[in-house]
């Protein structure tokens, strides 16, 4: 059975997702797209060479008759309305994160999806599907350093635009790793810090860049994180976990190693799509398969509550200069 997804929002992700989603996974198959400019969304249809309807906007998408699922990459603050649209008509939806802008906005979603009943919302926090992290989490759960003490991690990407701002480094950048990490330990965050280094001279003059994220899990793991967004160089993404007896490291991307013009080099990637090319593969296969099977298992509205809870904290930790106690909800047997 081919499962009929409808896609909101045809910018940078969303023409990613339209393509695997169209070529290369198995199952599924985009019936309808619309964006906010309806002309770009006509474009993707025909430069992806795909038979879709382009809607006038994400409310007549959720209610086409033939969407069984729809796929939400439109703008970030456009996220809770088409989710909780979505979670009315009954139907199934995998939305890019954030999930929404405000913890209420994520709150709203969670109450909406239980009340349904059922899950139905897999949020596109793509990185435990990544192969590295999977075998990173391996080697926790397996006990081969034993129990993790510290982590020191670093989220860098070459440059950002003029739009980005101090706290989209929380909202934007880390909340991959706020996802992640507490996923990799099996544990919860109960306070945050922030402290700002020298600023770059690469940042432009309303940005503090770099940043540095000082995390505390219920456990009394201390976690590090360096956001650097105009780092110049690459887009690197490390993790090292520090354990009793034993350090395990997030694996590099695979690529040929050089010898040359007497050096001994390895390329590093410089596009974020690139980086995670197979996690997004991945975690939208789950989506699919997961239907087919009668229950999703990925990222759920949970996790992205959760995340904006914290990355909130995060926020005020920036703004205030002070360790910021952060308390999260118990997570109802609903989740799992
Ligand atoms: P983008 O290139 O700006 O695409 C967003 C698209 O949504 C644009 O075409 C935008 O149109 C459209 N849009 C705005 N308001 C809309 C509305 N009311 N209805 C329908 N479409 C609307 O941004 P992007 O990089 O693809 O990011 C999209 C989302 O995915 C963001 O939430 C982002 O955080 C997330 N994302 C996640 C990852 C990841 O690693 N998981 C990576 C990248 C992005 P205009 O441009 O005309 O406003």
């Amino acid at each position: 059975m081919t499962l009929n997804i409808g896609v909101i929002g045809t910018g940078a992700i969303g023409r990613e997702h339209i393509r695997r989603l169209s070529h290369k996974l198995l199952g599924s198959r985009v019936v309808a797209v619309t964006d906010i400019n309806l002309e770009q969304a006509a474009r993707v249809v025909q430069e992806e060479g795909i038979t879709a309807e382009v809607y006038p906007d994400g409310h007549a998408l959720v209610g086409a008759a033939d969407v069984q699922a729809v796929v939400v990459t439109s703008w970030g603050p456009t996220h809770e309305e088409y989710v909780l649209a979505a979670i009315a008509a009954g139907k199934p939806v995998f939305c890019e994160k954030p999930l929404a802008v405000t913890a209420e906005g994520c709150k709203r979603i969670v109450e909406a999806e239980q009340a349904h009943g059922k899950r139905l919302v897999q949020v596109g926090f793509m990185r435990p599907y990544d192969a590295g992290y999977r075998q990173l989490k391996a080697v926790i759960d397996g006990q081969r350093i034993g129990e993790p003490l510290m982590i020191h991690a670093a989220h860098r990407n070459p440059s950002v635009g003029e739009g980005y701002t101090t706290d989209m480094a929380i909202t934007d950048t880390l909340i991959h790793e706020i996802n992640v990490l507490a996923w990799l330990l099996d544990d919860q965050y109960v306070s945050a810090q922030v402290v700002f280094p020298r600023k770059t001279s690469q940042a432009l003059a309303h940005l503090k860049d770099p940043q540095v994220v000082l995390l505390e899990t219920a456990k009394g793991v201390r976690i590090d994180v360096e956001i650097f967004v105009n780092c110049q160089y690459g887009y690197d993404i490390q993790c090292e976990v520090v354990g009793e007896h034993g350090i395990a490291r997030l694996p590099e991307p695979s690529s040929v190693q050089l010898r040359s013009d007497a050096k001994l080099s390895n390329e590093i990637l410089v596009d974020w799509k690139q980086r995670f090319l197979l996690a997004y593969d991945v975690e939208l296969q789950a989506f699919i398969d997961d239907l087919k099977a009668g229950q999703l298992t990925g990222p759920s509205s949970w996790d992205g509550y959760i995340a904006a809870v914290t990355g909130d904290a995060c926020v005020n930790a920036q703004r205030s200069g002070t360790i910021v106690p952060i308390t999260l909800p118990t997570r109802p047997a609903f989740y799992g």
